[in-house]
């Protein structure tokens, strides 16, 4: 495959419109990758942005970048979680958009051969007790508001078996898009959409750092990709902004694929 034949990323070449003025989104993970992307973006487009992070050197960066508001959280725990949908209430006066995001995906997380049962419960509560808590606690707000949308960050996993297995990692992620359905279903003639959001690989700095280290485990994936190539944040963000806006009103309990067609792959160009 020779990467000058390639389609690039277009992301960010278009003009960005102002779908969210007035709006209040609140962005865990907001610190880094597709969740610093999304900061930018829903900013980008008049949102008022709450960065979440349990990192606070990088969550406030991300919140002063775009002049908005950071709360340092662990989204594995309940109470602090609670203060920051509060947070976002109090500062902006409503809270519109929840971009559930922060994850992790350890290297002790691997075969089920070899994963260890903390490993297993540290990846369930990262990724997939933090979905629960933050829709249970931002659900009252859009109740009262009769309006929200919220996002679910799961995975393409969550749909693709793979023989480079992260079990606890792809376990979680089935449970982000199967909760993430059902709240869509229970909630939507309350004015609130639920969606998951299931991205492909993205080109974060740790992909790409590990994939310089190791072409040869780069190659074993790239070769499912049809674009031929990972997504940059900036084009997962660019999803997210279409599923925080009023485009995609009619869009709700959605397995939102952003994955530069993996999922509907046999056999892909050489
Ligand atoms: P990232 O590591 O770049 O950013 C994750 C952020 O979450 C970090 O800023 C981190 O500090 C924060 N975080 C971690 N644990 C936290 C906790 N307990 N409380 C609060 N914040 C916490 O990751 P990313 O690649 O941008 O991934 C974001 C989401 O997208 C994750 O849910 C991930 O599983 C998912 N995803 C990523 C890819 C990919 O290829 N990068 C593909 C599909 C899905």
């Amino acid at each position: 495959m020779s990467d000058q034949t390639l389609p690039v990323s277009s992301a960010g070449a278009t003009p960005v419109c102002r779908r969210l003025v007035g709006r209040t989104a609140v962005i865990t993970g907001a610190g880094s990758g597709i969740g610093l992307a999304a900061t930018r973006r829903l900013a980008s487009e008049g949102a008022n942005v709450v960065c979440a992070d349990i990192d606070a050197a990088a969550g406030k960066a991300a919140a002063e970048a775009v002049s908005g508001t950071f709360v340092q959280v662990d989204v594995t725990d309940s109470d602090q979680v609670a203060a920051l949908f509060e947070t976002a209430y109090d500062t902006y006066g409503s809270v519109d958009i929840a971009f559930n995001n922060a994850g992790i995906s350890p290297a002790d997380d691997d075969s089920i051969l070899t994963t260890g049962l903390d490993a297993w419960k540290r990846v369930q509560e990262v990724n997939l007790t933090s979905v629960y808590l933050c829709c249970k606690h931002v659900l009252p707000y859009m109740q009262r508001q009769r309006r929200g949308s919220i996002i679910n960050t799961a995975s393409f996993v969550a749909v693709l078996g793979a023989a480079t297995s992260q079990i606890s990692y792809t376990a979680s992620k089935g449970g982000v898009l199967s909760m993430s359905r059902e709240l869509g279903v229970q909630f939507a003639r309350e004015g609130i959409r639920v969606n998951a959001l299931c991205p492909g690989p993205v080109n974060t700095p740790l992909l790409k750092e590990l994939f310089a280290k190791d072409p040869e485990r780069a190659a074993r994936r790239l070769v499912h990709v049809p674009v031929g190539r990972f997504a940059e944040p900036e084009e997962i963000a660019a999803a997210v902004a279409f599923l925080a806006s009023d485009d995609s009103s009619f869009v709700n309990a959605a397995e939102f694929l952003v994955d530069g067609g993996i999922a509907g792959a046999y056999v892909t160009p050489v």
